[in-house]
């Protein structure tokens, strides 16, 4: 029979250990199940250095490592599960893991963003050969390579400029003539030597053998198209998307209230359903960073304190 728990975070980022700390501290039963790894995407950063108190040199992985063992200390337990199908209506909710069946009272879901595929022909094929979504990961495979960024956000741009500790060189590619990152970001990105940047331009393809090494790109407003073929001592180069996220959301897709697939709460993280609540990158919101899905995290888990009381 499956255990009963107080509270299911589904998802170990930062919104989800921060509910799994608070709700911990709560003497509630916790359990977090997580599909793979914790961290969710701070685990791919290779350096936070807005998160209030974090440590010079901060990475994602150091922050989350901390964040981990500090619910762990206050009694969160955790298991590696990926969640298929929910039943969240009635008080007692059912998750339906590919490994077992978890119950609780409350459900906090916390299951984040994946980035967004560049959306190519190719892609797909040279994810790892070539192709990343990972800077942190994947930028030491590249020493002294060129390498491609596509994106203008905050992450692309940021990325960017960590990948020239190994590039020999970093093109930023964007669709349109302006950065979308932060004022402060682009200038330090506009003084770094080693960043290019490609204006109003898309990638069409990508192609190789094996390997990636071309890549076809279109200016968007003359609809010219450019082949870049890799260096022949190098034999490839390598392409880091960053143009966003998407939740993941799927299995909550006609349970819970959604907006472009991003859960809709009120401000006490409350979603439609009584004793369902979100946090994190997952819900629809203003500003997806570690400081705000940690916050989001605690005031579900003192939500579903709350909501459990009212219960008895
Ligand atoms: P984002 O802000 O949504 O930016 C996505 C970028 O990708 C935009 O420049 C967008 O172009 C481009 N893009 C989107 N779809 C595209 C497509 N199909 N083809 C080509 N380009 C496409 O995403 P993000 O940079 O990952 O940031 C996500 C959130 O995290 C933001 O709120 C950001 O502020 C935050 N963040 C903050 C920090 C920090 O404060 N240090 C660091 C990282 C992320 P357009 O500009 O033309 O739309």
């Amino acid at each position: 029979m499956s255990k009963m728990y107080d509270v299911i975070v589904i998802g170990a980022g930062p919104a989800g250990l921060s509910a799994a700390l608070y709700a911990g501290r709560a003497r509630l039963k916790t359990l977090v199940v997580e599909k793979k790894k914790e961290g969710g995407q701070i685990a791919l950063t290779s350096e936070v250095e807005n998160y209030p108190g974090c440590v010079e040199g901060e990475s994602g992985p150091t922050l989350i490592d901390r964040m981990y063992n500090q619910a762990k200390h206050f009694g969160a337990e955790f298991v590696y599960d990926e969640i298929e199908s929910v039943d969240l209506q009635g008080s007692i909710k059912q998750l339906n893991g590919k490994k077992d069946v978890y119950k609780s009272k409350a459900v906090i879901v916390a299951t984040g963003a994946s980035s967004r595929p560049i959306g190519c022909p190719g892609e797909k094929e040279f994810i790892g050969k070539g192709v990343s979504y990972c800077a942190t990961c994947d930028g030491s495979f590249f020493e002294d390579f060129d390498i491609y960024v596509v994106g203008g956000g905050d992450t692309a741009v940021e990325e960017a400029m960590y990948l020239t500790k190994f590039g020999r060189s970093v093109t930023i590619i964007h669709r349109r003539d302006e950065l979308r990152a932060a004022k402060s970001i682009q200038d330090k990105a506009f003084k770094n030597p080693k960043i290019k940047f490609m204006w109003n331009t898309i990638v069409k393809e990508l192609k190789g053998d094996g390997i990636l090494n071309t890549m076809v790109v279109e200016n968007v407003k003359t609809r010219e198209q450019t082949t870049i073929v890799a260096d022949e001592e190098d034999m490839t180069f390598g392409v880091f998307g960053f143009i966003g996220y998407i939740p993941k959301t799927d299995i909550f897709k006609d349970i819970l209230t959604l907006d472009h697939g991003y859960i809709v709460t009120d401000e006490n993280m409350k979603t439609n359903i009584d004793g369902v609540f979100a946090a994190g990158d997952v819900r629809v919101k203003s500003l997806r960073q570690v400081v705000t899905a940690a916050s989001d995290g605690a005031i579900a888990a003192v939500q579903a304190e709350k909501y459990i009381e009212s219960l008895k």
